[in-house]
């Protein structure tokens, strides 16, 4: 077996922490890539994974787009990620949690976590019993934290109405078509969104029942979740899993441009190429879903309410405005130009 290190997704990250608590049954890994801007932010995931080399090589990759995310988002705070190992029945205590929650604070605050997917505000809480190093945490309202999902939907609702206005040049999201894939956190917040201001939906979930329910709520079709990406739309949004757009699915879109909030969408950065060349508009996925990580690092920061939140997460278009400019004057894609700002950021090459 290789050593962390030698795995293709290893980024010169600072750190990468592996925690056993047999008591409990912890096993746990904390990736840190970057502190250049300040503590490493990322959430944690609880997942059950094959086997730990993938477990290692999706912090490793989680923790590097947080690195991006957090830099192009403005947060003084560098990019770090975790994930608890999940048996198959998916078995979570709070015991497991506690020890999670003692083995962040033995990094001394070099890395704060949040809740990602399989984690929830409670266990947050639960969390917070051994470690101060914890956003996300329930709050009242007018308050920042709390629950990112709402706030990564308002901002990728904003880089959507960015997307049609570069590849439209429309003003407003009246009309347009949009569909979306996994009507979860996000993409539901964002089908609400959208709906609000008159577009046009075509919505999927691997729950079709779910999917069907918004789009009788909402007004828009519900289609099944192998057709989504193929629906012949003006803006496509992936809002469920990562590595989405590969070398076969960006020849099926038909669409404009590609908007949505889901992590690390791009199977392999060539893919990045493929849709450019292709003439279709990307909004880079960790620049379009920073509402989130706006919300829950102003709120570990002591930074700022809810309209702080607000403020920052309004900037979200013209960061991408920003990005797909740099994309037109130099032919590079959209997602390589993202990347090479965002390094540039966190003081790398
Ligand atoms: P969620 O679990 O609430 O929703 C995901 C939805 O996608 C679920 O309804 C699920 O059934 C559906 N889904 C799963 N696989 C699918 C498929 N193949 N086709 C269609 N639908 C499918 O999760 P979420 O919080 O909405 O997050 C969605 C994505 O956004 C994830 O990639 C997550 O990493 C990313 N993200 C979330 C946040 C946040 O604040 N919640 C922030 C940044 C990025």
């Amino acid at each position: 077996m290789s050593a962390t290190w030698d795995l293709p997704d290893f980024d010169d990250h600072e750190s990468v922490h592996l925690f056993r608590d047999p008591e409990s049954g912890l096993s746990a890994i904390i990736a840190i890539h970057s502190t250049h801007l300040g503590p490493a932010a990322g959430g944690v995931r609880f997942w059950h994974y094959q086997d730990s080399t993938l477990a290692i090589t999706d912090a490793l990759r989680l923790s590097r787009g947080m690195s991006f995310k957090n830099a192009m988002a403005g947060l003084p705070m560098g990019g770090g990620k975790a994930v608890i190992l999940a048996d198959k029945a998916s078995t979570k205590t709070p015991e497991m949690l506690r020890a999670f929650g003692r083995s962040i604070e033995s990094l001394g605050g070099r890395y704060v976590t949040a809740e990602d997917v399989g984690m929830t505000d409670d266990d947050m809480v639960v969390i917070g019993s051994e470690t101060e190093h914890v956003s996300g945490l329930p709050v009242e309202t007018g308050e920042a934290g709390g629950d990112p999902g709402p706030s990564t939907a308002m901002g990728v609702f904003l880089g959507v109405k960015a997307a049609i206005k570069r590849a439209l040049g429309k003003d407003s999201v009246a009309d347009v078509h949009v569909a979306i894939q996994g009507i979860g956190s996000v993409g539901g917040g964002l089908a609400r969104l959208l709906a609000g201001e008159g577009a046009r939906l075509t919505l999927a979930d691997v729950n079709e029942e779910r999917a069907r329910a918004f789009a009788a709520d909402l007004g828009g079709e519900a289609v099944s979740p192998d057709a989504i990406l193929a629906v012949e739309a003006d803006i496509v949004s992936p809002c469920a899993l990562g590595a989405v757009l590969t070398e076969r699915s960006i020849a099926e879109l038909r669409c404009a441009a590609v908007a949505g909030g889901a992590n690390n969408q791009l199977e392999t950065r060539e893919d990045g190429r493929r849709l450019f060349d292709r003439g279709i508009l990307y909004a880079p996925d960790y620049v379009i879903n920073a509402g989130g990580i706006i919300n829950v690092g102003l709120e570990y920061l002591g930074q700022g309410d809810r309209a702080e939140v607000e403020t920052r997460i309004a900037k979200i278009p013209e960061r991408l405005e920003q990005v797909w400019q740099e994309s037109a004057e130099t032919g590079d894609p959209a997602s390589e130009v993202a990347d090479r700002i965002a390094r540039r950021l966190i003081g790398r090459r």
